[in-house]
């Protein structure tokens, strides 16, 4: 099952060919709500729901995608992972990590899946990623506990101001580089573990103005999403909610020979097999 947030209203959401259709989730105000109950939602809920329940429900409605808004309006926390591809390290001219490198990305620059953003300066890139969304959070959760951790995935742009990231030596200050206003776009809409199938054989891709700028399966990762759960959370906390950005392969504009930054006008577009597409347009 994919869960959006829908014209403000939460909302299931099934492909029916190119079209999505959906149905409004009446007992809860908001996705934010929904994760905070997850365990609830799942058990009474989720479980015996088809996607053919959805396209049969009386309230279904064929949805227009620019009305898609961000699925999680207030998660808690957002770490987000640096340094998670090798191939991505060889660009940037950085070792390999021995353990997860994890930064924060501020709440307040959240957005939706129709992303507009203003440049901070000549130096804005882009990162495609996958998101987790977090259901049962919690501390020390093991690499085998992870999956049930986890209420589903997402797409995000972990959108970057390399002169601010870089400001005193090479990533110093990762978390306001990428925290400007609409840097962290994630969506379209969660797509549930169940309905992601074989996450590390997805292709994560952004297209900059319709060009392939970045393509690599999720198997590439350094650091694998249960390990990813369960180092985090050996440290911090996990709350339900939280969204975690796990990192983005080669292809970056900093890592090209030479260099590519975002103009205005330009359209980013990040997507990854079964889960959506998110875009973003450089205003
Ligand atoms: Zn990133």
């Amino acid at each position: 099952m994919k869960i959006a947030m829908y014209d403000g209203k939460p909302t299931l959401v099934t492909a029916k060919g190119d079209q999505l259709w959906g149905t409004a989730i009446t007992s809860y105000t908001s996705v934010d709500d929904i994760l905070a109950d997850w365990n609830n939602f799942q058990a009474t809920f989720l479980l015996n729901l088809s996607d053919q329940d959805v396209l049969n429900s009386d309230s279904a409605e064929l949805l227009d995608p620019s009305k898609l808004e961000a699925p999680v309006s207030h998660p808690r926390q957002i770490p987000a992972v640096g340094f998670n591809y090798a191939d991505h390290m060889k660009e940037m001219d950085i070792k390999l990590p021995e353990k997860p490198n994890v930064f924060n990305k501020f709440v307040s620059s959240l957005a939706g899946p129709n992303n507009s953003i203003r440049l901070s300066g000549d130096t804005v890139d882009w990162e495609s990623e996958l998101v987790i969304v977090i259901g049962n959070g919690g501390r020390n959760i093991s690499r085998e506990d992870a999956e049930d951790a986890i209420a589903g995935y997402m797409i995000g742009q972990d959108l970057s101001d390399r002169t601010i990231q870089s400001i005193d030596g090479p990533s110093t200050q990762f978390t306001l580089g990428k925290s400007f206003k609409n840097f962290t776009p994630v969506g379209p809409y969660i797509s549930t573990v169940a309905e992601s199938g074989d996450i590390e054989s997805k292709h994560v891709v952004t297209k900059v103005n319709g060009d392939v700028m970045q393509d690599a399966t999720i198997d590439k990762m350094i650091f694998d999403v249960p390990t990813l759960i369960s180092y985090i959370s050996s440290i911090i906390e996990l709350y339900p909610g939280d969204i975690i950005l796990t990192g983005t392969p080669s292809g970056t504009g900093v890592g090209r020979e030479p260099k590519v930054f975002l103009k205005s006008g330009d359209l980013v577009e990040s997507s990854i097999d079964g889960l959506g597409t998110i875009v973003t347009k450089v205003d």
